[in-house]
Formats: C-alpha cells, structure tokens, sequence
C-alpha cells in the first residue's frame, strides 16, 4: 500500500482540517448527495498538481478555498497533503514517507512542496510521472465521468491508454527530448552563424599570423646571423688591433732609437762645424809658432854674438894682463870735478850751520864723500884696463847666461806651442773622421726612418680603417637592436671562436644581414604580441565554438537517436499493452456481459494539416506570400469494437447507460490491471449499475484492489461490503464537510 494520508484543510467544503488514513486496500468514502465526498476526490486532483480548474468544478482559483458557511468565517488558504509510504521506493526519492502538499491563497499563485520543502510544479509532476501517477487521468474516475473513455474519440482515447499503459513517462521524455533536441538545433544554427560571423576575422588574422610568423621567422634568422656576425666581428676587430699594435710597436721603437741615433749624428756634424775654428786656430798657432821660432833663433843667435864678443874680450884680457905692471892710474876728470862740486856744497852747507851737531853732521857727510872718492879711485886704479876687460868679460858673460836662459825659454816656449800645434792638428784630423762617419749615419738613418714611416703609415691606414670597421659595427649594433632589441647581444655570451676565415666570407655575411633587415623592415605590420594575442583568443573562441558546435551536433546526435528509442519503445510498448488491454479487457468484457467480446482497435487517422509557406519553401515549392496548402497526416487512434451477447449491437452509441457504464468499467478495470496504478479513485462509478452488476463490479473491485489501493466514493451497499475502511462525509448546519471513520452498518445509513 502506497497511500497513507489525506489531509484536506481550507480546500472547497472542508472548512476544518480533515484527515483520511488509507489503511486498506480499499477505502469507501460514504455521505449524503452534497456532503463533499467528490471534494475529496478534488483534493487528490489538486494535491497532483491539477492545472485544470473545470476538471476540479471551479472558474477560478478563489473557488477552492473553502468560501464560508453559515456559520463559519470563508478561510485564506487551502492546503492538501497526501502522504505515500516511500519504503518501496514507488517515488523516486530517498526517503520511507514523502508527502506532497500543494497550498494556495486567496491572493497568490500555488506553492508545492515535497516533504515540506518548496519545489516547482514542474518536480512534483515529475517525481509523480515516475510513480506512474497523473492528476487526472485513468486512475481517477470523476462523477459521471465513467464512460469518459467510451465518448473521448480515438485519439484521446489512445492518449488516455497510453497514460495508463505508464507511457506518460516516456512521451514526456520524448517531448522533453525533441524540445532539447530542437533547442540545440538552435543553438547549433547559432553557434554556426557565430562562426560564419567569425570566420572572415579569423581568416584575417591568419594571414597577419602568417606574416608575423614570416617576421619572427626573419627576425630568427637575423638573430642566429648576427650572432656570428658580430662575433666575428668583434673577434676581428680585436684581433686586428692587437695585431697592427704588435706590428706598430717593433717600428715606433725602432724609429725612437733612429731618432736618437740622429739626434747623436746631426750633434757630430754639428761640432764638424767647429773644425772650421780649430783651423783658424792652427793657423794662429802657425802663426806663434813662427815667431816663437824666431824669438829662440834671436837668442840663439844673440848668445852666438855675445860668446864671439867675449871671446874677443877674453883674447884681449890676457894681452893686457901681461902688458901691465905701472901703478899709474889714471882718474877721469869728471870724477874729480864731481868730488869738488859735493865738497863745496857740503862748505857751503857748513857755513849755514849754527850749532855745532850740525856742522858735525857735515863734517861727517864730507868724510864719507872722500872715503867714497878714495875708494873709487882705488878701483878705478885696480880696474884700469884689465878691470874695464874684466868687467866687460863678466857683463858679457852675465849677458850670455840670460842669453842661455831666455834661448832655454823661447825653446820651451816653442816645444810647447809646438805639441799644441800638433794637438790640434791631430783633433783637426780625428774630428773631420768622426763627420764623414756621422753624415753617413744621418744618410742611413733617414733612409731606414723614411722606410719605417712608409711602414707605420701602412699601419695608420690600416688603423683607420679599422676605426671605420669598428664605428660601422657599433651602428650594426644599434641598428640590430632596433630591429632584434637585447637579442643582438647574444654574441657577447659566445665562448667558442669560430674557427679563421677569408674575410670576404663576413662581407658576404654582412650582405645577407641587409638582405634580411630589408625584408625585415618591409615586413612592417602591427604588432606582432598583439597580433598573436588577438589570433589566439579569436581562434580560441573559434575553436571553442567548433567544439561547442561538436558536442551540439554529438548530442542532437544522441537525442535523435533518444528520441527515436523512445518512439520505437512507445510503439513497442503500446502495441504490447493495447494486446495485454485486449485480453483483460475480452475476459473482464465477457464477465460483465456474460459473454460476448470488445476489443480495442488501433486506428490511422487521417487528418488535413495546413503547410505554411515557408514550409512549401523549404520543399522547393514557390508560394504567394499568403498562399498555403493542405497535406494530409495520418495519425495512429483506438477504437472500441463490442460484441454484445444475444445482441446485433456494434456501434457504442447503441448501448443503453447501464452497458456503457459495464464497458466502460470492464476497459478502465482492464487497463488497471495491465499496468497497476498506486491507487484508482472511482468517485461513483458504480452509480449506474443494477444490483446483479454490481456484485460484478464488487468482484473486479476487489480483484482490482490486489494491485491497486482502490478509493471508492459510493452509493452503493454492495461496493461498501467491499471496503476495508469507511468514511463518513458529513456537511452540517455549519455548512463545511466533515469526516469521520465509521463502521460497515453505519455507511449504509449515512450513505443516505
Ligand atoms: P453527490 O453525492 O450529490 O455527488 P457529494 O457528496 O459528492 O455529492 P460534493 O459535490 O463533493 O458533494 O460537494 C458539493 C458541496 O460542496 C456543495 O454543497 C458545495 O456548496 C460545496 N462547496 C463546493 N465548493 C465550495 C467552497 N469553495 N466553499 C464552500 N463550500 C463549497
């Protein structure tokens, strides 16, 4: 048993809270015309989420709530909750007891709520829809509604078997698949049409991908060639320097000491010059020479002269030597005269004297002057002629030894000027030797300096060029830099030297780096970051889209092939079911009639569907703008075919209502039976049937209730008899239903 509980309050009559325990296969709900037996069948509807007001006897929601009585106030709200035993797991909800509740305002929408928790609609139905349970349908049978499924035409008749055949579920997920199904479509248009609008951007930006490709390719290319480039460049240029400073070195060296061999030279040469004052110099000397050759020649000679005299003297001494023996000496007057002359004076100087110290002193003068007179005439008498000889002997012999000695000096004097002479002579001759040697030198150090120069100017020339190679690799550099930025320093990180080459190898490098910076700096464009950046996430998005568009198409895909399952699984389904109704349906058909035979027959509809003209367009067909056509569908319905017992009856619409009603239950049992519901609600269902009949319908009742919970709202003993429980539905002077549980004996009177 699946339903435990009813709990009605505010809905329709039931003012109070009223509660109905459905603790028995079948529950009988019993009352008088009036009393709110078929509310309660309402509340089951309501509580299942019926949308259908007619289908609940109301206009509007406001109709019910329970609207006030005579003596009792209208409610606010009307609320029912049914209550199912979930330990079988009949709802597909992990709880032993759901209840279900839907409540409504006066001035609000529906709430819904399962175990108390609000849900949508949409939840409830849905969890229903699994439990084979609708809110309306084949499981409850309104009042008078019986031989619903014998008047509904063949259409809605095929929808009622297929709700009870449990296919609800399926065409629900059909439905719900070909609306996904069309929805992706949709989407999958749109998803296309992004991409359609996408593409000529992308297209785009393929090509600048391309051409930023070609630039960083390029820009490679540039790099890996300036790499060695530079490299060797820098090699060169240091090697080169290094090498014209070694070849400079030896040369500039070489040119400082010529230069001071030179300066050494020119200073020989330069005291050549004052050979020409040794010269003059010699020539004065000669000029000494000369006179002091004369000057000793001179006294040479005036010895000569006075050793001749004094030999002569000397002759003329030894004559006069022998010849004298006389003591005559002969005076010279003078001499005489001038011993008178001083005597007088000295007289003269007496006779001016007045003291006698000074005629002493006189006196004394006057002695002296005549002993000097005595004397000299003494010598002169000694002297005579051999004193004369003899003194002109010793004056000249005095006069030879100065002679001697003055011809000693000027032989010195001349031996002295001689080596001077000689000297200068000799430096004149050494100095003109040192000259011729250093003119030669100057000679040969301006030729060897001129060669030098032209060497060091070969070198300057080379030095220069070697500035201009460095000037235009410092400009590649920069202009690497420009076009490379930090990457053309890569070369200063290179250990490894390349191996020497012909230089003409880096020039043809160097051509092939123009090349490249050419097409480099054609090549132009935006900016290669943002190019990438642009292209990356619009190829995303594309790709994004191409997978979206994918996993649209696999699931419209697998929804196709959902809904295709499930059409075949319908038709399946229905078939097998219409074949398993048919056979209960004969037996059932058979009991009630006491023979005789019914079956359901599936019928092709055909109906006329009016085709739009964008349909037409979509076949091909060219059509006015207003212009539409009809085609013909055909539709799948079931029909009822009986065959009365002992009666030429065919058509249902010869059966009189007792036989409708048989029927029409002998099918809805049918139906049951095939595919129980948790419950069947039959409100008065019985109403038509005779007493033999409903002995019947009391049996299939009971047999139904094997496999059904039954709640039956009746009239009828017989189907009371059957019942478990009974409730009693009560409406007082109050005016709001009332329910109770009563016995078997007291149904039949409240019944009435
Ligand atoms: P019968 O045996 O004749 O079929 P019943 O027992 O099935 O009768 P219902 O049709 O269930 O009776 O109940 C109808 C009663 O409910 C009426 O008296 C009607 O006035 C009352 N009713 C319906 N709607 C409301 C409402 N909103 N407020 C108060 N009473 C209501």
């Amino acid at each position: 048993m699946y339903l435990k509980s009813l709990e009605i309050s505010g809905f329709k009559s039931f003012a109070k809270k009223a509660d109905i325990s459905f603790n028995a296969p079948i529950t009988a709900i019993v009352g008088p015309n009036g009393s709110g037996k078929s509310n309660v069948a309402e509340a089951f509807r309501f509580v299942l989420g019926e949308q259908s007001m007619k289908s609940m006897r109301g206009r509007k929601t406001e109709d019910l709530i329970f609207n006030g009585g005579e003596s009792s106030p209208r409610a606010n709200r009307a609320s029912v909750k049914l209550v199912f035993d979930n330990t079988k797991r009949l709802l597909n909800i992990d709880f032993d007891e759901v209840s279900i509740e839907r409540v409504i305002h006066r001035d609000s929408l529906s709430e819904y709520l399962i175990n108390g928790t609000q849900v949508r609609l949409k939840d409830v139905i849905e969890l229903l829809a699994g439990a084979h349970i609708g809110s309306s349908g084949h499981h409850m049978i309104s009042q008078g509604e019986a031989d619903r499924i014998l008047n509904a035409n063949v259409r809605e008749r095929k929808e009622m078997i297929e709700d009870a055949l449990g296919l609800k579920i399926y065409q629900y997920k059909r439905e719900e698949s070909e609306r996904k199904l069309e929805k992706t479509r949709e989407n999958m248009d749109k998803v296309e049409s992004l991409r359609k609008e996408l593409a000529p951007h992308l297209k785009f930006l393929k090509k600048q991908v391309e051409k930023v490709e070609r630039t960083i390719a390029l820009r490679e290319e540039l790099t890996t060639l300036y790499r060695e480039y530079l490299s060797r460049e820098t090699a060169y240029i240091a090697e080169t320097e290094k090498e014209i400073a070694q070849q400079t070195a030896r040369p500039k060296a070489e040119l400082a000491r010529l230069d001071a061999e030179l300066v050494a030279a020119k200073k020989v040469l330069d005291e050549a010059q004052h050979e020409n004052k040794k010269v003059t110099e010699l020539m004065s000397l000669q000029a000494t020479l000369k006179t002091a050759r004369e000057a000793r020649d001179e006294a040479v000679h005036a010895i000569g002269m006075i050793e001749g005299e004094l030999a002569s003297l000397e002759r003329m001494y030894a004559r006069e030597k022998s010849a004298s023996s006389a003591e005559v000496v002969s005076i010279e007057f003078a001499r005489v005269k001038s011993l008178v002359t001083r005597i007088e004076e000295l007289c003269a100087e007496l006779g001016s004297v007045a003291e006698l110290g000074g005629v002493r002193a006189v006196a004394s003068k006057i002695r002296e002057s005549l002993a000097s007179f005595m004397e000299s005439t003494r010598n002169a008498r000694a002297e005579s002629r051999v004193v004369e000889l003899e003194h002109d002997i010793a004056r000249l012999r005095e006069r030879r030894e100065t002679g001697a000695r003055e011809s000693t000096a000027r032989e010195a004097e001349l031996a002295r000027i001689m080596k001077q002479y000689e000297e200068l002579e000799r430096a004149i001759e050494k100095e003109k030797d040192s000259s011729r040697d250093a003119e030669k030198a100057v000679f040969r150090i301006v030729a060897e300096q001129n060669e030098l120069r032209g060497t060091l100017s070969v070198l300057r020339v080379r030095e220069d060029k070697l500035k201009l190679e460095k000037e235009d690799l410092r400009r590649e550099i920069e202009e690497g830099a420009v076009l490379i930025g930090r990457d053309v320093y890569q070369y200063e990180s290179l250990t490894t030297p390349y191996p020497a080459e012909d230089r003409q190898v880096q020039e043809e490098r160097r051509k092939q780096l123009e090349k490249i910076k050419v097409r480099l700096e054609d090549s132009g464009g935006p900016s290669p970051d943002e190019v990438m950046k642009e292209w990356k996430e619009a190829s995303e998005r594309d790709e994004f889209l191409a997978k979206e568009l994918a996993d649209l198409s696999r699931s419209a895909e697998s929804l196709t092939t959902l809904i295709s399952d499930l059409a075949q699984k319908l038709e399946t389904l229905f078939a097998d079911g219409i074949s398993k109704i048919n056979h209960q349906f004969k037996e059932f058909f058979a009991l009630m009639f006491g023979g005789g035979d019914a079956s359901l027959v599936v019928v092709e509809e055909k109906k006329r569907k009016r085709v739009s003209s964008e349909e037409l367009a979509e076949l091909g067909i060219e059509a006015s703008p207003d212009d539409t056509d009809e085609e013909e569908e055909t539709d799948l319905g079931v029909d009822i075919k009986v065959n009365l017992p002992r009666k030429k009856i065919r058509s249902l619409e010869m059966l009189s209502g007792g036989e409708r009603a048989l029927t029409s239950i002998a099918l809805l049992f049918a139906m049951s039976q095939v595919n129980p519901p948790p419950f069947i609600i039959l409100d008065e269902t019985d109403a038509a049937l005779d007493e033999a009949n409903s002995k019947k319908y009391g049996d299939m009742v009971e047999n139904l209730a094997r496999v059904s919970q039954l709640i039956v709202i009746t009239h009828n003993r017989e189907t009371m008899s059957r019942a478990g429980v009974l409730y009693g539905v009560t409406m007082g002077r109050e005016g709001y239903s009332k329910l109770l549980s009563i016995a078997f004996n007291e149904a039949v009177a409240v019944a009435k």
